[in-house]
């Protein structure tokens, strides 16, 4: 409990003295992610709408343009007019172009219709590469012009009313479609920062909003701390993650508190109990020194000193098992433990004690032999502290028994005595430390201090095990301790010759 305090305190100063800027509070690191990511899906969206529409622009440009040239070959195959660029056919996904380049060049390569709508858009014959065309499929290109513009042209060939075959060419300027993504680009470069910046804001209150009422637990926390550990944190009626944290946050500090109030009473017990036979011991010797006494007088001094200080050896003892068991520091030496050879053990041990006071002991032992895993020398202690009690808690010539049985996957030790018993109102509270509700029947260094129920409810609840008391006042007690089952083996039989 020491290093826990010191602990605490060290935790606390480690946050009193830490420097609030030095690390980026939780708010904007869920700000700064949040801008991430959102940061990411803009550009991934931007980047997606821009070739999206860049490429069906196209695709919708190059559609109409070999629609164009395949309606122009066929009026030249019909003969029903001159080669023109005003009346294009257009039907879905294509466009009513009006084209800035026609050109009609003849096998040989030379241009013999050109309509251009400036002079910069004549386009030179590259007959090699004319010749390699297919016939009946449109090529679309883009050519760019000395002056940079980008022209995407449709070539085609195509034959006349005559027979006499032609490479027809005709071509439409991108400089529309290349505004057009200038601008889609300048309205994504304003609209992207825009909304990174409106999500920064938006993000900011959000993780305000979310955090409001962490500060508020760590604020009431920072007065628990600081103040008494009565104080709980304000806890929301709605059982969201927070309101759930409030609540654990409360159920600790509880714990913590009735964990502290626990340690004070102990210490304070403890202490009361430590003065009490010293200050008799003190007494006992400071009035045998006062003058000079008889061999006898001083005999009976030292007898009663030596009574009190076995008692405190006794307290000391069990003040030590219980602050170890606290800590965490007794580790239990569990092996199989016979409990039929060890109920029998402690039975002839304590057999005198109960033969002081003429009472009858009877041990009931099972057909079988039980086993459990324990530690051997905290079960003695158990049985000990439980058969003690119900020799010193019985009248003379009472009767005492100790019953060994199984049930399903238990062993159950019972300890009944025809003792006074245990009124209602202290039977939920005689495994708590100190707690002793009368003086046993009997000598005064039989006197206990209230810790050897608490011991056995250590050592039983220690071995997974469970431990009750029934009783009826005037009639008697029965404690009832159940262990996990080990194995129960047939017992031995021994042979005689
Ligand atoms: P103590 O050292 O006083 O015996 P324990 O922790 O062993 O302390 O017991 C706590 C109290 O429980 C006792 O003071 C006594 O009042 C009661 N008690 C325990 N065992 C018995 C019993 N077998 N019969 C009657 N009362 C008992």
């Amino acid at each position: 409990m020491q290093n826990a305090s010191r602990a605490a305190s060290a935790t606390a100063a480690a946050l009193r003295n830490h420097p609030r800027g030095s690390v980026p509070s939780l708010r904007v690191k869920l700000t700064v992610y949040y801008l991430a990511i959102l940061a990411v899906v803009l550009l991934l969206f931007g980047v997606a709408i821009y070739l999206f529409l860049t490429r069906s622009l196209l695709a919708i440009i190059d559609n109409s343009l070999d629609a164009q040239a395949s309606a122009i070959e066929r009026r030249m195959i019909s003969g029903t007019g001159e080669v023109s660029m005003d009346e294009p056919p257009f039907a879905s996904e294509q466009l009513p172009l009006s084209l800035h380049l026609s050109q009609l060049i003849s096998e040989r390569g030379q241009v013999t219709d050109e309509m251009v709508v400036k002079p910069s858009y004549h386009l030179e014959v590259d007959l090699q590469a004319l010749n390699r065309l297919p016939w009946g499929r449109t090529q679309v290109e883009t050519y760019y012009l000395a002056t940079g513009e980008p022209l995407r042209v449709a070539t085609r060939r195509a034959r006349d009313a005559d027979g006499d075959t032609y490479f027809l060419r005709i071509g439409e300027s991108l400089e529309p479609l290349r505004r057009a993504r200038q601008r889609l680009l300048l309205v994504l470069s304003i609209a992207i920062p825009a909304a990174l910046l409106l999500g920064s804001y938006g993000g900011l209150l959000l993780a305000n909003q979310a955090l409001r009422p962490v500060d508020r637990i760590t604020r009431a926390a920072e007065q628990i701390g600081a103040g008494d550990l009565s104080e709980r944190v304000p806890v929301s009626s709605r059982m969201d993650e927070i309101g759930r944290l409030a609540a654990t946050f409360n159920h600790m500090i509880g714990r913590l508190e009735a964990a502290f109030e626990r340690q004070r009473q102990f210490t304070s017990d403890a202490s009361h109990e430590l003065r009490t036979p010293l200050a008799v011991i003190r007494g006992d010797i400071e009035i045998a020194l006062r003058r000079e006494r008889t061999v006898e007088e001083y005999q009976r001094v030292l007898t009663s000193s030596l009574e009190e200080i076995i008692r405190l050896s006794r307290l000391v003892e069990d003040l030590l098992t219980l602050a170890r068991a606290d800590a965490g520091r007794t580790q239990l030496r569990c092996e199989p433990i016979s409990l039929d050879r060890l109920c029998q053990q402690m039975v002839d041990y304590i057999s005198p004690l109960a033969q002081q006071r003429e009472q009858t002991l009877t041990y009931s032992a099972p057909d079988k032999d039980v086993f459990i895993s324990g530690d051997l020398q905290r079960l003695k202690q158990l049985l000990l502290n439980l058969l003690d009690n119900a020799i010193k808690y019985t009248d003379f010539y009472g009767t005492i028994t100790l019953a060994l049985r199984t049930e399903p996957n238990e062993a159950v030790i019972e300890i009944s005595d025809s003792g006074r018993g245990i009124p209602k109102v202290d039977l939920p509270h005689i495994f708590e430390r100190f707690y002793r509700r009368s003086r046993p029947t009997g000598d005064k260094s039989a006197t206990g201090f209230g810790l050897g129920l608490s011991i056995v409810k250590w050592i039983v609840d220690s071995h997974g095990g469970r431990v009750e008391a029934t009783s009826e006042q005037g009639k008697g007690t029965t404690f009832t301790v159940r262990f996990p089952l080990l194995k129960v083996v047939e017992k031995e039989v021994a042979v005689g010759v």
